[in-house]
């Protein structure tokens, strides 16, 4: 390239094979990149850790909770198929990324956006509109897709070498699969398993939570991801595991103004109650704990579950019948 100087790119990062290829792309086309993974308690960033670490690039991890959590209770654009909204928050993170690279002082903005990927959001026309809205326009390069693109500035510049880059269209994946042989990248994550606002389960939950309690408390919102959730009658949510592990994350997440609820005569779930409202509630809860826990229905022997609330503990008996059906209606799927 006739231009020394070195065009710096930071790039919109998940993990995925698409934003692995438009790293490698820039950098093959001149560009030195970093990386950018914007972090909520929807969208884990251990792949994006993982897969930077392999790349070997700069990873900047953005905390994007607030942001995520405002769009979610007041969606300008409203919802995808699920709780995602995902015209704003898209446009949102184009604008927090903008706004790193001035602060930084990098020249672009890359995604691995591949037209007519997802023909809704990635035509041609929503990519404009979305480089004009987060004001990045002429400094946002999608490198998969460059060449069935308006050059970006840093390419008139000579700064990033428009030859090398790509004019991938499509659903199909071949390829990106060539791609990713030619640049190197033989190990990489399977597509799916992003964004949990995406899935119908996850968002019942997040709308449960957001109704009754707050979606502005980390720890509740790291805990939508745990274990069986029920809304009881008074307004109590109770969260109870499943297993061994959720007992223990539980045990682990579980603050003093908690309610936490474990069988002490048989093995069970541990369950924790983060708001108690009433007495009626903790005890229909204590009841659900016992109707998942492993009792003999042949003895009718009481199960006694020890109840702990701001250190202090007590015991107490409840008697069988445990059914799991009564409780049913109350369980947010
Ligand atoms: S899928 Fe999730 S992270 Fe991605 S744009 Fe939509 S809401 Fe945002």
């Amino acid at each position: 390239m006739a231009n020394e100087k070195k065009a710096k790119g930071l790039s919109l990062f998940s993990g995925g094979l698409d934003s692995q290829l438009a790293i490698r792309v820039l950098e093959r086309a001149g560009a030195y990149i970093e990386a950018i993974t914007f972090v909520t308690p929807f969208f884990p960033a251990d792949k994006a850790i993982a897969e930077a670490k392999k790349l070997g690039v700069k990873l900047h991890l953005i905390d994007f909770t607030d942001d995520e959590v405002a769009l979610i209770e007041n969606p300008p654009h409203g919802f995808g198929s699920a709780m995602n909204p995902c015209i704003d928050c898209h446009a949102t993170m184009m604008k927090r990324a903008g706004e790193l690279m001035n602060t930084l002082g990098f020249d672009f903005i890359a995604t691995g956006e591949v037209i007519n990927q997802r023909p809704m959001s990635q035509n041609k026309q929503a990519l404009k509109t979305v480089e004009k809205s987060s004001g990045l326009e002429g400094r946002l390069v999608r490198p998969l897709s460059a060449l069935l693109l308006d050059p970006s500035i840093p390419e008139q510049e000579g700064l990033i070498d428009r030859t090398k880059l790509c004019d991938l269209s499509g659903r199909r994946r071949e390829r990106q699969a060539e791609l990713a042989k030619e640049l190197g990248i033989t190990d990489y994550p399977s597509p799916g398993g992003g964004c949990k606002l995406t899935e119908d389960g996850f968002s019942r939950r997040l709308r449960d939570l957001m109704e009754h309690e707050t979606l502005h408390e980390r720890r509740l919102l790291d805990l939508l991801s745990v274990g069986r959730r029920f809304r009881l009658e008074k307004g109590s949510s109770l969260i109870l595991g499943r297993d061994v592990n959720d007992n223990r994350l539980l045990a682990s997440k579980s603050i003093d103004s908690d309610t936490v609820i474990s069988p002490v005569s048989v093995p069970g779930p541990t369950g924790i109650i983060p708001r108690l409202i009433s007495d009626e509630d903790m005890f229909d809860a204590a009841q659900i704990v016992c109707a998942w826990s492993k009792f003999d229905r042949f003895t009718g022997d009481a199960i006694v579950v020890k109840v702990t609330n701001n250190q202090n503990s007590r015991e107490i008996k409840i008697l069988p019948p445990y059914e799991r059906e009564k409780f049913l209606p109350y369980q947010v799927l």
